[in-house]
Formats: C-alpha cells, structure tokens, sequence
C-alpha cells in the first residue's frame, strides 16, 4: 500500500499539517516508524478544536462498525504501547456511566448493551439503587443505566504537547505560525506544502487540520465533506469530588450519530482533576460563528441539572465552544487520496479525535511505512463521498 515515496532532494518524509491531536498522534507513531517527520501548524499548537473540547476516550457511545472498531484499537494503544506516558496527559480510567431516564430509553440503553457485550466489551447494568452506589448525588428519578469501565479520560492539551515532544525526540520538527497556502507539484504528484515560512518537500503530505482540513484538501484540488458542528461546554467552579465517572444521559448516543443541522443537547457531566465539572455539549451546525449562544447554555444547565440536582447550587465559572470537524457519515477520513498522489488525510473525527487520535495515527504510520494495518482502511476512504455528489 501507499508507503512514503522518497521526493528527490526531499528534506522529509512526511509534512503533517495541523497540530492538534491527531497530527500529534501522527507525529509521533510516524516518527517511532522511522520516518522524517515535520508538523506545520499555522497559530500555536493545540490551537485548534483539540483545546476547545472534553477529552474522553469513550467506547460506550459508539455503535457497532468501523468507529468503534477504531476506539477498541485506540484503547489498546492507550493501554498498552503508550501508558507508560499516561500519567503525562492525566490518563483517568474512571469509566463511564450512561444512564436512562425512562423505561422505553433504558430498553435502547440495554440493547446496545448487549451487542457491545457480544463484541467483548465489557459493559455492568445498573438499577436505580447501583447508579446511587456509583455516583451518590444522581437524581433518584433515574430509571436505570449501564457502566463502562473502559472509558476513560485524558486532558487534551496535555495529550498533544507530549505527543509533539515525544515526537521531536524521536526526531520530529515541529513549526508553530506556518500557515499552508499551497501544494507543491512534481506532474500529479504533491510533493510538499507551500508556507508562510517557505517549501517543504516530502514524500507524502498529511492532511490533518482538523476542522479545517477541507482547506487543505481544496489546495490540492479535492474536495471533502468535512464541516464544522459546533458544541459549547459550560465549567463550574471547582467543588471538593463529587462526580465520580463521566456521567451522560442514553439519548446522547442518538445525538452523536444525528445529522441534524439544528441545536441537539443532551447532558454529559464529568469532574475533573482541577476540581471543575465540565457541562457538555451541544451539538450545531451554524458554521464558524463563535457568538455565543444562551439557548446552548440554557439547554446544557437544564440537562446537567435533570442528572444532578445538587448542581442547582454551583457556580459557572465560564463556557467555552469549539467546532467538531463533521463529516456526514460521522466517520473519519483516514489514508491516501487516489485523486491527489502524494496527500493523505487525517481528518473528520468528529466529536471523538481525542479519542480515536491514536489508533489514527497509528494507522497511518502502519501505512505509510509499509506495514500492514491493525484495521480495515476502506470504511475511512478519502473517496468515499464522491459518488453522494
Ligand atoms: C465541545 C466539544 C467537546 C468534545 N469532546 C470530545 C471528547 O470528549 N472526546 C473526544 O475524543 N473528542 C471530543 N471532541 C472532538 C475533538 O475535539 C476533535 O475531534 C479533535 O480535537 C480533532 O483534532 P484534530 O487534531 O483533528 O483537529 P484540531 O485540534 O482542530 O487541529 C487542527 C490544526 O490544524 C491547524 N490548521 C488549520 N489550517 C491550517 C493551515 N492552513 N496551515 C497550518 N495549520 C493549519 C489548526 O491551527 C489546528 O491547530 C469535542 C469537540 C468539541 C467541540
């Protein structure tokens, strides 16, 4: 499959644009394959959706199929080959709590369940008195849920910073304030990056800019899908532990795999090391528009409080938005571009990067060093819309 093809006089083998979590993730699997690796990022790094985000690694909200396929190798990733780094990015397996408010949501709750089960993962139900054990302040009201253990959390920032060093040890450069304006050529070929602090030639080019990757993609004439969906999260003031796991309502599930272009919200509350409880999130699609949006905030508060009504007497502190990078089939693009010799993608994981940013990474590092992949590339395929339009 597509290795990196030397570029003669090349510097590198692979210009990765975007420093985020997933061009981090690249980075630094590349760089552990062996490869000559540069990470352009044009503001600073992490300064994308990767600082404007929560960082769960979740396996409990994603149905049957290549995602979570994707999150289980991710999870292994995270377990395994990286926990010794873990306490670096403030790995927490605190798992994950879902839980269902009514008797027909709770039924939706089991069936996934058990078809998580069936694949061997591992999933506890949990009655009203067994959600009271897990987290003491949950509204009795609740009907039920169901416990992941093997969800957990990281704090993002962290997670990119360590990767790039990580990755610069291995012998990465990384450019902040290098913004890419255009694509090199050698006949179809792209052979590296125009900046705004000169060429960079390499044999593959990754397209890893996050929200933002469609850009990338135009400069060397192709298109992809990839839109911004927008999310607010709302912070408390820090309170002594009082949530112990992330905690979602089930109708969360739906709502990730919803493309609906207008406000979805359902509740997902979560402490933190800091001592915050992060408020999430909100679903949108209205572009890049950074205003904020009271009827978000006023939706996230009343979800948060229908989970935990202690919550009635706690302070936000402060809210904070970012824009998920969607793609319609909520999938990830992930490989070569056949319609742009030379560019790979990295991009469009929606509301799971964190996530899914190391079994990404990975991924392409198997590929681009000829290895064969953990995982089926196909569902992932950069021209996989091409036929839709
Ligand atoms: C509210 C909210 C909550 C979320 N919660 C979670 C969660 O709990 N768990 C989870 O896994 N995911 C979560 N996500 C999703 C996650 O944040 C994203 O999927 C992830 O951050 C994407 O990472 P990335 O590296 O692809 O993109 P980014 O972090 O956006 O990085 C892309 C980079 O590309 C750079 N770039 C763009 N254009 C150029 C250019 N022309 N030249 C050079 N550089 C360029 C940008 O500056 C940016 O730094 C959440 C998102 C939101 C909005």
């Amino acid at each position: 499959m597509g290795r990196a093809v030397p570029v003669t006089g090349a510097t590198f083998d692979v210009v990765i644009v975007g420093a985020g979590a997933v061009g981090a993730a690249c980075a630094y699997f590349a760089t552990a394959a062996g490869l000559r690796v540069v990470v352009l990022d044009r503001a600073a790094i992490a300064s994308g959706t990767s600082s404007a985000c929560e960082g769960n690694l979740l396996i409990s909200d994603k149905e049957p199929g290549p995602e979570l396929e994707l999150a289980l190798y991710s999870r292994q990733l995270w377990v395994g080959e990286l926990a010794e780094h873990a306490a670096l990015w403030e790995y927490e397996p605190k798992g994950g709590l879902v839980v269902a408010s009514s008797e027909p949501v709770l039924a939706r709750l089991r069936d996934l369940a058990a078809r998580h089960r069936a694949l061997g993962i591992t999933v506890d139900d949990a009655d009203p008195a067994a959600l009271c054990d897990r987290e003491p302040h949950l509204n009795p009201a609740l009907v039920g849920g169901a416990f992941y253990p093997q969800d957990a959390q990281v704090q993002p920032m962290l997670l990119v910073a360590h990767l790039l060093r990580l990755a610069r040890v291995q012998g990465a450069e990384v450019r902040a304030g290098t913004a890419v304006t255009g694509v090199l050529r050698n006949g179809d070929r792209v052979v590296g990056v125009r900046t705004s602090d000169g060429d960079f030639s390499a044999g593959t080019v990754v397209n890893a800019a996050g929200t933002w990757a469609a850009d990338i993609a135009r400069l060397a004439g192709v298109d992809l899908p990839v839109l911004p969906r927008r999310g607010f999260v709302l912070v408390t003031e820090p309170l002594p532990v009082t949530v112990r796991h992330k905690v979602y309502a089930a109708e969360y599930v739906a709502d990730v795999a919803s493309s609906a272009g207008d406000l979805q919200s359902s509740p997902v509350v979560e402490g933190t090391p800091a001592g915050t409880i992060l408020i999430g999130a909100t679903r949108e699609r209205v572009g890049f528009d950074r205003g904020f949006s009271v009827a978000a905030a006023a939706r996230l508060a009343r979800g948060a409080l229908a989970l935990f009504p202690f919550l009635a007497g706690v302070r936000v502190m402060r809210s904070y938005l970012g824009f998920r990078p969607y793609c319609p089939d909520h999938l990830p693009i992930i490989g070569p571009d056949p319609r742009a010799p030379g560019l790979w993608h990295a991009c469009g994981h929606e509301g799971a990067g964190i996530g899914l940013s190391v079994g990404t990474g990975s991924l392409l590092a198997q590929t681009l060093s000829g290895a064969a992949t953990a995982l089926d590339l196909i569902p992932f395929a950069p021209d996989r819309f091409a036929e839709n339009r």
